[in-house]
């Protein structure tokens, strides 16, 4: 089988093992830690799509191939969709996850008169090849927030989110469950159909 060379345009170790245990199996994952000079992109947009593009584009004006980048966070309806583009810095400084959940608990706290806290993490793709975007790709997954963080598996906020559907938090599920409902999963899956689609040469994608 030839696979399709794919570089994840992330230094988050978390996200690329994510990616790469979701993708399908023709997909060759490399990341950023396989080309320590490209460029570290200052994620200056206001939208998730804005921000995974200004990745994509500059890291492939950098590098050889298609360039896969993924924005992501959480967005809480209770407090007008915060932490939004900044989950990774809203404490301050970029990927600190306790500090940030630490920041979020207090927050709620002080409404829990509002609970229950309906909020999504959201995943925007951008794929782009030699600087320019070509595609991209968004999901979603529905969900509230707990003030009683619970659970191992995963990163970021996932201690702290209830999918829709279910009791107990994202961050107590084993990995393929999380993969099988999660924003990135959803956004990865809708990526993976385009491009399955744009590589085939027997046109039986009809769209
Ligand atoms: P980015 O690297 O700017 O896209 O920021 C992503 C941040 O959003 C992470 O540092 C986490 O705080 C949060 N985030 C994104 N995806 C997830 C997830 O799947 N679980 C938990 N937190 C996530």
């Amino acid at each position: 089988m030839k696979r399709i060379p794919i570089i994840v345009a992330t230094r988050n170790s978390h996200k690329a093992q994510e990616i790469a245990a979701i993708l399908p199996e023709e997909y060759e994952v490399h990341t950023l830690a396989e080309y320590p000079d490209a460029p570290d992109v200052e994620e200056t947009g206001h939208t998730f799509a804005a921000n995974a593009r200004l990745k994509a584009e500059g890291v492939s004006a950098a590098l050889h191939g298609l360039v896969l980048a993924d924005d992501s966070g959480l967005c809480v309806d209770t407090l007008n969709g915060a932490p939004g583009v900044l989950s990774a810095r809203y404490a301050g400084e970029h990927g600190k996850d306790a500090d940030n959940n630490a920041k979020l608990l207090r927050e709620l706290s002080v409404l829990r008169g509002w609970a229950p806290f309906p909020a999504r993490f959201v995943c925007a793709l951008s794929l782009a090849e030699n600087g320019r975007e070509i595609a991209h790709f968004h999901g979603t997954v529905e969900g509230r927030i707990t003030l009683h963080p619970r659970g191992l598996q995963g990163f970021g906020y996932d201690p702290l989110f209830v999918p829709r559907g279910y009791t107990c938090t994202m961050a107590e599920l084993p990995a393929d469950a999380k993969n099988a409902i999660s924003h990135r999963g959803n956004a990865l899956r809708l990526f993976a159909e385009w491009i399955h689609c744009r590589s085939s040469r027997f046109g039986e994608c009809s769209d």
